[in-house]
C-alpha cells in the first residue's frame, strides 16, 4: 500500500483560467468592510491533480461494493443501482416539496404505495414516511405514547421499560419525551427476563407507559415470549412499540402486530436497501394500529379514490416532525425495492437467517459464542477467548481490515463482553462468507500463536489506528497547509 501524499499543493500551480480582467471583486461594489485584508490559504492544484486527490481518498473507502460487510445490526445490504437510477430520474429530482398536490401527483402515489406497502408487512394500520432515520422515528413513535396518554388523561405514565440488551437510541429517545426509563434484565437465554418483567409491572402499575422491543433482539435472538409480554403490557394500559431495525429477520414470516404490538419504526436505509453510513440520508416511517392512527404527524398521504393528497386533519396530531415529506429520495429507492422483490421479500429474511446461523456454526469453535441458538439475521460472539491472551475485540476488528473485511460491530450489544456483533445479510454467496469465515479462524490462531501480529493491526491499511476520542471531541477538517 503505497502511502498517501495528502500535500499536493505546488505554489503558483492553478485550476482555473479566468482570462477576464474586469472581474475582480471591486467592480461587484461588495462592501470593503467584508473583503478579505489576506489571500485564503487554500491548495494550489491543478484540475487534474484535484480530480486524483478526490478519486485516491475515495478508494480508500470501503463500501459493500468493495467487500463484505458484516457490521451487526446495520444490515449493510446490497443496494442495488437501479434504484439509485430510478431516485434519480428528473420527474422525482426537480420537484419542489412546495408544489401543489395536483402538480406532483406521482410522487404522491409513490408515497402513498409505499405506505400501503409498509403497513402489508408491518401488519399496522397507518404509517406515515417523515422521520428521517431509524432514531428519529424513535422519537416520533415516543412522543404519539406520551400525547396518547395525555388525551387520555393518564399523566401518571411516565415510565417506559427498555431491556438492557437495547440500542442506546431506545432510552435516548423515551429520555428525549421526558419518560423515565426501567431497565428490565435479560435472562439466561439473551431474552427479556419475564419474571423481572412482571415483578416490574407489579411494582410500577399504571405508571408504565410503554415497552419498547427490537425483535429479533440485539443478540439476533427471537423474544419467544413476546406474545405473552404484549398480553402483560396491554393488560396493564400500557403500549408496546417496536424498534424495526431488524425487520430484516422476519420480513414475509411474522410482523410486529401479530406479535402484538402498538407501534413500530422503520429503518429503510437498512430493511429496504439504501446506501447508508457516514451520516445518511436515510428514512425511518413509523407505522401505528387502529386506535392511534390520529396521532401522526401530519401531512400523511391519502387518497380518495381518484387523487392523492396531503392530508392535515388528524384530530390528535403530534404535529410535524421534519420539513416537508422526509427524505423523498430514500422513499423512492425502498418502493423500487419493495416492488423489485415483491412476495420473495420473505426469502430475503430466510437466506439473512441462513447465512447468520452458517457462519455462527462454524465460528462458534473459535470464538465464545454466550448464546448458543439458532439465530436470526445475526449472531453476537464474545472475544473473551482471546482476550485472556491478551488480544482484545478491538484488535480482532483491527485486525479484520488487513484480511479485507470489514469489522462487525464490536462492544455492543452491552451485556456481552468483548462482544463481536456479526451480521452478514442476505446479500452474501457461500464463497463470500467462507472466506470470512477463515479470516476469522486465522485471526484466532494468531492470538494463540502469535498475539503481537494481532495487537499492532492494521498492517497494511493506509490510515492505522485512530484516535477516537480526539476526532469526536476536537474534530477538526480544515485544511492547512504542510509545513
Ligand atoms: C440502527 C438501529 C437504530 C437506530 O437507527 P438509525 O437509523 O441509525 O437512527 C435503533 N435500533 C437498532 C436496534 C438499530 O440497529
Amino acid at each position: 500500500m503505497t502511502k498517501l501524499i495528502f500535500e499536493k499543493s505546488i505554489d503558483g500551480m492553478t485550476g482555473v483560467s479566468v482570462k477576464d480582467e474586469n472581474l475582480s471583486v471591486e467592480n461587484y461594489g461588495f462592501n470593503p468592510k467584508f473583503l478579505r485584508k489576506e489571500k485564503p490559504v487554500l491548495p494550489q492544484v491543478s484540475e487534474l491533480e484535484a480530480m486524483r486527490h478526490f478519486k485516491e481518498l475515495s478508494d480508500m473507502n470501503f463500501c459493500v461494493e468493495s467487500g463484505f460487510y458484516p457490521l451487526g445490526s446495520c444490515t449493510m445490504k446490497y443496494n442495488p443501482k437501479v434504484n439509485e437510477y430510478l431516485a434519480s430520474l428528473d420527474g422525482f429530482t426537480q420537484l419542489h416539496p412546495l408544489q401543489q398536490d395536483e402538480d406532483v401527483q406521482g410522487a404522491l402515489e409513490l408515497m402513498y404505495k409505499l405506505q400501503e406497502a409498509l403497513k402489508e408487512i408491518t401488519g399496522m394500520s397507518a404509517v406515515t414516511l417523515q422521520g428521517s432515520a431509524g432514531a428519529h422515528g424513535e422519537l416520533c413513535g415516543m412522543m404519539i405514547v406520551k400525547h396518547y396518554f395525555k388525551v387520555n388523561n393518564e399523566p401518571q405514565r411516565k415510565k417506559v421499560i427498555i431491556p438492557d440488551s437495547a440500542h442506546g437510541t431506545n432510552p435516548a429517545s423515551a429520555g428525549m419525551c421526558g419518560f423515565e426509563i426501567v431497565k428490565v434484565n435479560s435472562n439466561e437465554k439473551g431474552q427479556v427476563d419475564l419474571t423481572h418483567l412482571k415483578e416490574l409491572f407489579e411494582q410500577y402499575k399504571d405508571e408504565i407507559a410503554a415497552i419498547m422491543m427490537t425483535n429479533p433482539n440485539t443478540l439476533g435472538i427471537f423474544e419467544e415470549s413476546v406474545s405473552e409480554i404484549s398480553k402483560i403490557a396491554h393488560k396493564n394500559g400500557s403500549l408496546l412499540y417496536y424498534d424495526g431495525a431488524n425487520l430484516n429477520a422476519i420480513m414475509g414470516i411474522t410482523n410486529p402486530k401479530i406479535m402484538g404490538f402498538d407501534i413500530v419504526h422503520l429503518n429503510l436505509h437498512k430493511t429496504f436497501a439504501t446506501p447508508h453510513g457516514g451520516g445518511g440520508p436515510g428514512a425511518g416511517p413509523v407505522g401505528v394500529v387502529e386506535k392511534l392512527k390520529d396521532y401522526l404527524p401530519v401531512p400523511v398521504v391519502d387518497f380518495d379514490g381518484t387523487k392523492y393528497f396531503r392530508k392535515y386533519d388528524l384530530k390528535n396530531t403530534i404535529g410535524k416532525i421534519k420539513e416537508f415529506q422526509g427524505n423523498f429520495g430514500v422513499l423512492v429507492k425502498a418502493y423500487c425495492y419493495i416492488l423489485m422483490k415483491g412476495k420473495s421479500l420473505k426469502n430475503v429474511s430466510e437466506d439473512a437467517v441462513l447465512n447468520a446461523n452458517y457462519l455462527k456454526e462454524i465460528l462458534k469453535h473459535y470464538f465464545d459464542l454466550p448464546y448458543d441458538c439458532t439465530c436470526m439475521h445475526e449472531f453476537v460472539l464474545s472475544g473473551n477467548r482471546q482476550k485472556e491472551k491478551g488480544v482484545h475485540t478491538l484488535e480482532i476488528a483491527k485486525r479484520l481490515m488487513d484480511y479485507k473485511f470489514h469489522p462487525p460491530t464490536v462492544y455492543f450489544p452491552l451485556i456481552v463482553p468483548e462482544a463481536l456483533m456479526i451480521e452478514p445479510t442476505e446479500s452474501e454467496n457461500k464463497q463470500r462468507l467462507d472466506e470470512f469465515a477463515e479470516a476469522m479462524i486465522k485471526i484466532a490462531k494468531e492470538a494463540e500463536s502469535d498475539p503481537q501480529s494481532v495487537l499492532e493491526a492494521p498492517h497494511n491499511t493506509p490510515v492505522k489506528r485512530v484516535d477516537e476520542t480526539n476526532a469526536a471531541r476536537h474534530l477538526d477538517l480544515r485544511y492547512k497547509p504542510e509545513g
